[in-house]
């Protein structure tokens, strides 16, 4: 018989760092192009799972002196290798037991949707009340109605185990398994670490401007992040003022490298996503300093991750 703690065990067992499990119930009120009934209507269990991106990989960020590993063997390298090899494995495993598995990793190429929810006309329903496809379900959100975490102030996904140190997958099965109850929130403690050190100002501090949804009967609330202009800054580009022109990122002639960025111009990606430049500076390293300083993290290091201050290039000769 397939259990809970069989999936679990044999997740870990293939990778994943952590697993928790909800219920397809949770998802009432969700968008309708938000909602995985709809790609599995017979789905009985959603389990999510972390992938945890390693310190390690964001050292030579830190360092100013080794970029492309946050990407190959950070956050690029879950989404589009670890992930997809991991989750694959764990549908065998559930199918093996007569149960239909869908594996979900990164879905942001084929979904219907923006960053925002707003359509991108890129397909239309096959018929009257279905969404457009593809649905995408949306991996934070999903691992706060498994059980796995907190969405914090950065809307970043924060586990107990690595706060904002890791990658998000799902997995819709029609195999009924014992569900784990929703987390309450005690991570973020709207420190704004986050906030402040936002190189674009993504992050509101003002805590007025805030994201409030109601998720499995939960009140969550979450900063209101200017996308557009992370899309810039977590590049390690500026937005030049006063007409000047760049050359910093391709089709952005507005765009020049930022203090965080010591390169001419932003290099190839390393896999499809991979552009991390910044290393999140805000919304992942001063968040999690913030919380491995609380003492609050299950991955626990012998060294703090700050040695010293953080670098800077100065562009303004150039
Ligand atoms: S840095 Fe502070 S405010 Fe921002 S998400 Fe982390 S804990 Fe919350
Ligand atoms: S990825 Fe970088 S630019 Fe985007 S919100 Fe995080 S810290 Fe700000």
């Amino acid at each position: 018989m397939l259990t809970a703690e069989k999936v679990k065990q044999a997740a870990k067992a293939m990778g994943a760092d952590c697993v928790g499990i909800g219920t397809p119930d949770r998802w009432d009120g969700a968008p309708i192009q938000m909602d995985p009934r709809f790609i599995m209507p017979e789905a009985k269990s959603v389990i999510a799972f972390a992938f945890r991106v390693m310190r390690g990989s964001l050292r030579g960020v830190e360092e100013g002196t080794f970029f492309s590993n946050y990407s190959s063997m950070g956050y690029g390298g879950l989404n589009w290798l670890y992930i997809p090899m991991t989750m694959m494995n764990v549908a065998k495993y559930i199918e093996d037991y007569g149960y239909e598995a869908i594996p979900l990793g990164h879905l942001s190429p084929w979904r219907a949707i923006d960053n925002v929810g707003n359509l991108r006309g890129l397909s239309r329903p096959v018929e009257p009340g279905k969404p457009a496809p593809d649905v995408m379900v949306h991996l934070r959100i999903a691992g706060f109605l498994c059980g796995l975490g907190e969405i914090g102030w950065s809307k970043m996904f924060l586990t107990p185990q690595f706060g904002p140190r890791q990658r998000l997958a799902v997995m819709l099965t029609e195999a009924e398994l014992e569900p784990d109850p929703i987390m309450e929130p005690f991570l973020c403690d709207r420190c704004m670490m986050c906030a402040k050190d936002c190189p674009g100002d993504c992050i509101p501090t003002d805590q007025s401007r805030s994201v409030k949804v109601n998720l499995g009967g939960h009140d969550v609330e979450w900063g209101d992040i200017d996308h557009q202009r992370c899309s810039v800054y977590f590049r390690a580009g500026e937005i030049l003022e006063d007409g000047q022109k760049g050359e910093y990122m391709p089709g952005r002639d507005d765009v020049g490298p930022s203090p965080l960025s010591p390169f001419y111009k932003k290099p190839a990606n390393v896999y499809t996503h991979g552009e991390g430049i910044s290393g999140s500076i805000g919304c992942t390293r001063a968040c999690m300093i913030h919380l491995e300083q609380q003492g609050k993290l299950g991955n626990k290091f012998q060294t703090p991750f700050r040695r010293k201050p953080m670098w800077r290039v100065d562009w303004s000769a150039e």
